[in-house]
């Protein structure tokens, strides 16, 4: 039996296929920082992934750096990148 709060119609989807959908569009949208991973020079692109695997270094003070260098980028795209990209 499907638990009520999981909705009706909804809880009839194939799970598996929802999730394989979710991790094909994450590869094929690339986010901001994987952006800059790809295109920018390498030093500092080495910079910016040293940074985000510094645990020192708050998405905050990551995002604000970037916004100084010239890259329109948000605290939580960082956050989001460090959780979800690889
Ligand atoms: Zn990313």
């Amino acid at each position: 039996m499907v638990p009520a709060w999981i909705g009706a119609g909804v809880a009839k989807a194939d799970l598996a296929a929802l999730l394989a959908q979710q991790a094909q569009s994450k590869n094929r949208v690339r986010c901001t920082a994987c952006k800059f991973l790809g295109d920018a020079p390498p030093e500092d692109a080495t910079t910016l992934s040293e940074a985000l695997s510094d645990p020192e270094m708050s998405a905050g003070m990551i995002a604000r750096a970037l916004q100084a260098y010239g890259v329109t980028v948000s605290p939580s795209a960082i956050s989001r990148h460090r959780r979800e990209c690889r």
